[in-house]
């Protein structure tokens, strides 16, 4: 055994008591670590040069501690508020550190329960949200892989209703599928140009006045002039700005009159069913032929979790089967991951999921949906107190999207900078509407009122 391999077997505990310790100084460190880091203009220093030997696990800590650890931002911390960001809860996080002490290939082997228990994480995620308990679903890297899963399923189906197995035989000389759409996020083109189906496939219908949610008397006008063809529409369930949903029954009613997958990119919004008053909002999902969630936002487990739920699963199976001679023929399973997901090598990435929503349960999902639903409210009334500031949309659950009362951009992009700099939040610029906004998006589960107050602070002083 090489002289490194050998001496870091022999200080296994050590290296991982160094770990740990960098881990608690990080964690600890949060609430007064800038909540972005700013990074030095010239690029990060230190070479990237591949040793001959090596220099050991506890030299490589360190040295990554002395260069860069200062340079990580405190995303996981109580108010870094950009994008749509979740922290780790505690159970998560403890569960993440064993995924990659347990390392399983999360497969249906007969040779781990890894499979048995992302098959329950599966479960219990539905449960939580009230979805059918006949939906099978996979975990996936990301919303994006969950999105991209959902097109090509939509692909499958499209390609029956041409008579064609689009996963045999391919889309060529097919005609183009339509993604009829409103406020779909970006993730979904990626997805579209993944699955071979194409980012022009997707018509972009009128929202309705003042919201981010479809139109639904402009899908069945579009739906209606595609005939009897086959078409796709994805709906949102949470827009990133203003986490506006769209009309989920009224789109799923229109299924029977015209012939469409019906795909929900609930990624972000998903969750607020987890608090049962909520899930108004979300009636009509259950018609869904393919839905989308993200566990590493909303949820708080760490990167990288989302699932994809489906009511089609030999579908999937056709999509995603991988024969060989060393490994299992595709039984219609709803854990048999190696023929449902995009992935053959799979992280054990459902075991934090399992982990949190055991130790947290319904209530503890619900309270953390309400306290950040009510954090936003509460920003947003100290917004509006200040006549310096503008909201740019109600505040509906959990993003304040917000600008300068006079309009003026430069002052926005500034105040943005400033604050970076400054530390105490980070929030993210957006459009909205065609204007410039910032938004603050409150999904991290340390997250409370006084947070709401310090970032509140920071915008009057900074401004
Ligand atoms: C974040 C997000 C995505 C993409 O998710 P990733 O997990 O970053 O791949 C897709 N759709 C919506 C609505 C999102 O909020």
């Amino acid at each position: 055994m090489q002289h490194w391999l050998a001496h870091d077997l022999s200080s296994l505990d050590a290296i991982l008591d160094r770990a740990h310790a960098m881990a608690g100084s990080y964690l600890h460190g949060l609430p007064q670590r800038a909540a972005a880091a700013t990074l030095p203009a010239a690029g990060l220093s230190g070479s990237a040069e591949l040793p001959e030997q090596g220099i050991g696990a506890a030299a490589a800590l360190k040295r990554f501690e002395h260069d860069y650890e200062a340079l990580l931002s405190g995303s996981p911390g109580p108010r870094y508020f950009g994008f749509v960001t979740g922290g780790a809860t505690p159970a998560a996080l403890a569960a993440d550190w064993l995924v990659s002490t347990y390392d399983q290939n999360t497969q249906r082997n007969g040779d781990t329960c890894a499979a048995a228990i992302e098959q329950q994480a599966v479960d219990l995620l539905g449960q939580l949200l009230g979805w059918p308990a006949e939906w099978t679903g996979v975990c996936v890297t990301g919303a994006t892989m969950a999105n991209y899963v959902g097109m090509a399923l939509a692909r499958q189906w499209a390609g029956h209703a041409y008579g064609r197995d689009v996963a045999a035989d391919g889309v060529m000389g097919l005609p183009q599928i339509p993604v009829f759409a409103g406020s779909a996020h970006s993730s979904t083109l990626k997805a579209l140009s993944m699955a071979g189906l194409g980012r022009s496939a997707v018509q972009s219908l009128p929202l309705l006045p003042g919201r981010e949610a479809l139109d639904v008397a402009a899908l069945e006008d579009a739906l209606s002039k595609h005939g009897d063809a086959p078409s796709i529409v994805v709906a949102s369930a949470g827009t990133v700005n203003t986490v506006d949903f769209d009309d989920l029954a009224a789109i799923a009613a229109l299924k029977q009159r015209y012939r469409f997958w019906l795909h929900v990119d609930a990624a972000f919004g998903g969750i607020a069913a987890a608090s049962e008053p909520r899930r108004a909002l979300m009636t009509g999902i259950e018609l869904a032929d393919s839905v989308t969630v993200d566990a590493h936002k909303w949820l708080n487990v760490p990167y990288d979790c989302a699932l994809l739920y489906t009511a089609h699963l030999p579908l999937q199976i056709e999509v995603f089967q991988n024969h060989s001679a060393y490994l299992s023929a595709p039984v219609a399973l709803a854990d048999n991951f190696l023929h449902l997901a995009p992935e053959n090598s799979r992280r054990f990435r459902a075991l934090p999921l399992w982990m949190s929503l055991l130790a947290y349960g319904r209530e503890g999902y619900a309270e953390l949906v309400e306290r950040h639903c009510a954090a936003a409210q509460y920003l947003g009334r100290l917004i509006e107190s200040d006549p310096r500031f503008r909201l740019a949309a109600p505040v509906r659950l959990n993003v304040v999207c917000f600008t300068l009362a006079n309009a003026d951009k430069a002052a926005l992009a500034r105040l943005h900078q400033s604050l970076q700099h400054d530390g105490t939040a980070y929030l993210s610029p957006s459009m909205l509407n065609g204007q410039p906004i910032l938004r603050v998006a409150i999904c991290n589960w340390r997250t409370t009122l006084a947070d709401m107050d310090l970032t509140f602070a920071a915008l009057q002083r900074l401004s």
